[in-house]
């Protein structure tokens, strides 16, 4: 007799997450309508989403800035089935390089037409510019950016 491989959960979860004080400030500043980053001190990248330490360098971030609602949409992937609780697809979510940041920051882009799959790739070329669209009512979440779309 086999044992069997897998099993069937169910989760549905409601939790509080403690955001700390690097995550905080940056979720502070994007119910401002700022999207702030923070560099390191040695190899001076800036990261956005901002960390508490550079991984790199072993040292703690300590420099904030913020940075342009704008950027280059450097990747994008399309999810074709939806998850609990996120948008309803097909939708797009890109990694987008804002002006002055050394990381990419992943959110929803739009400006897509998901009707011939074949096409999309093309649609937003590599470093098409991008910028935020801020949501009317703003909670410090990542969400309070609601997307980025197409700038020019
Ligand atoms: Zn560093």
């Amino acid at each position: 007799m086999s044992s069997p491989l897998t099993q069937t959960v169910h989760w549905d979860l409601t939790y509080d997450v403690h955001l700390g004080s690097t995550w905080g400030r940056f979720m502070q500043g994007l119910r401002e309508q700022k999207i702030l980053a923070n560099s390191c001190p040695e190899c001076s990248r800036t990261f956005v989403p901002p960390q508490a330490y550079c991984e790199s360098c072993f040292v703690r971030t300590e420099q904030w800035t913020e940075l342009p609602a704008e950027g280059d949409l450097e990747v994008f992937t399309v999810v074709w089935q939806g998850f609990t609780g996120g948008p309803k697809p097909p939708y797009a979510v890109g990694g987008i390089r804002l002006a002055g940041a050394d990381t990419l920051l992943m959110h929803v882009v739009t400006g897509l037409d998901f009707s011939d799959p074949s096409t999309v790739r093309d649609q937003l070329p590599h470093g098409s510019r991008v910028r935020a669209v801020w949501a009317e009512d703003r909670t410090g979440q990542i969400l309070d950016i609601s997307h980025f779309e197409p700038a020019g």
